[in-house]
């Protein structure tokens, strides 16, 4: 599976690592957790390298950073979910941004309530430590932690709902505290610069609060910031004559001193890891998979202008959700299922991996698709309902959709950039072995150890 099996290679994980941390190393002690979302490894090599980031560089040479491989798909409510719960998505239970809901064609957004195991951060603050947790996905509504204090994620609809605690709404409204960068801004790279830099420090301001003012076990802070500077402007980063370039590197240069300040504060027993949930790459297109299907015969609506997948019509074999989700019509799970359980969905599945990847670019003959797995290949047996059949992976550049309406199947990217599965980052600040290819999954096995939290499945 994406994962070997999960106790498996979590033994392994924490034999190597206990093989090579110095001796105090994993003895209980505070963690500092910063989340940068969508953070490529390879740039932040690069942003090292060319001296944007000397903290970071200084830190890396101390410690260790190592690429990190994300959850498929490679969705930051999926990913963080994994971080937090130490199992892959089909265990977990959120397998996108939306998700279906059993039984229907129809989607809702997963919250908290979704999650199937407990977190990580449950868990050490049900042990008794105190946690102070911002902006991690996903946590909406916010869990409510007994000792330590918890705002809710970018999915939260107003910072009202975002917390539990009346006198830390006060507190936040004080500081003027953002959930999120306002990304209809993004038409103006000026406005919307500055709301990246404004929401940033919003985030750096509420963590120092935070940590002065708590005596807290275990810090996990989340910057969304850095996605949305990547979603609506990557090309700055890989333009050497980006109009835009000097503010894009500014964003890490602030970043890199409010790095320099959270190692400054660290105590010496302090473990301090900072990791991405996925990394980034520029768009060249976007395909369309539920027109695809509709193309190659698979899906068909009951309508010329259907408004959403509820107008499925009942011969259709298989849809698609965001990233590369594929669901098979199944008899007896979906509303209108035409296809058998057993041997014909297993020939539905087959047929549907091999066209896919079989699916060419028109304009260079490339494959669109690098990867197709099943369920099972990724996430075991008895995995959670909402799973996708299968999971497509795309080549880099490949922005994979799900719109139903329009005929087109490819499209000029409405993004600049994109997700990627194989370049999210993981540092510590300790000299260990992090094998290649760990999964972000196993990431929190690591604070787990140090601050001796660890549940039956972190
Ligand atoms: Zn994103």
């Amino acid at each position: 599976m994406e994962n070997g099996t999960n106790a498996q290679m979590s033994d392994q994980l924490l034999e190597q690592l206990a093989a090579n941390l110095d001796s105090d190393a994993l003895r209980k002690g505070r963690a500092v957790v910063l989340g940068l979302d969508g953070v490529p490894y390879s740039m932040l090599r690069d942003l090292i390298s060319c001296g944007v980031m000397p903290q970071m560089a200084r830190l890396v040479e101390a410690g260790t950073l190592q690429r990190m491989e994300s959850t498929l798909p490679c969705v930051s409510s999926v990913a963080w979910t994994s971080f937090r719960t130490g199992v892959n998505p089909g265990q977990h239970g959120i397998t996108g941004f939306t998700d279906r809901r059993p039984g229907t064609y129809k989607t809702h957004f997963p919250t908290t309530k979704s999650i199937l195991p407990s977190t990580f951060d449950e868990y050490a603050d049900f042990t008794g430590l105190k946690v102070v947790m911002t902006g991690m996905p996903v946590n909406y509504p916010p869990v409510n932690l007994k000792n330590g204090i918890s705002v809710g994620c970018f999915l939260s609809p107003s910072i009202e709902k975002a917390v539990c605690a009346p006198e830390l709404l006060d507190e936040l409204k004080q500081m003027d505290y953002r959930l999120d960068v306002n990304t209809s801004l993004a038409a103006d790279p000026s406005l919307f610069l500055a709301d990246i830099f404004y929401v940033t420090e919003r985030y750096r301001e509420a963590m120092f609060r935070f940590w002065d003012q708590q005596s807290w076990d275990l810090m996990m802070i989340h910057f969304m910031s850095t996605d949305r500077l990547h979603h609506f402007m990557w090309d700055q980063y890989e333009d050497p004559a980006g109009p835009y370039r000097q503010d894009f590197l500014n964003l890490y240069r602030r970043l890199d001193e409010i790095i320099g300040e959270v190692a400054a504060r660290l105590g010496k027993d302090t473990l301090l890891m900072m990791l991405s949930d996925h990394g980034f790459c520029s768009v060249k297109r976007e395909v369309n998979l539920n027109v695809w299907l509709q193309h190659e015969g698979l899906l068909r609506f009951q309508t010329s202008t259907p408004k959403s997948l509820e107008e499925i019509d009942g011969r259709s074999q298989a849809y698609s959700l965001i990233p590369g989700r594929f669901y098979i019509n199944l008899k007896g799970r979906e509303p209108r299922g035409s296809v058998e359980p057993g041997a014909e969905y297993e020939a539905v599945r087959n047929d549907l991996m091999v066209r896919l990847l079989a699916l060419r670019d028109p304009d260079n003959g490339e494959p669109v698709i690098q990867r197709v797995e099943k369920r099972e290949t990724l996430y075991g047996e008895g995995c959670s309902s909402v799973a996708p059949d299968l999971v497509a992976l795309a080549r880099y550049g490949y922005d994979l959709k799900d719109q139903i309406s329009g005929r087109a199947l490819f499209k000029p990217g409405m993004l600049k950039g994109m997700h990627t599965y194989d370049d999210a980052f993981l540092f510590v600040n300790r000299r260990v072995t992090i094998p290649e290819g760990i999964k972000i999954y196993e990431a929190s096995h690591i604070v787990g150890e140090h601050c001796r939290c660890r549940g039956p499945r972190h």
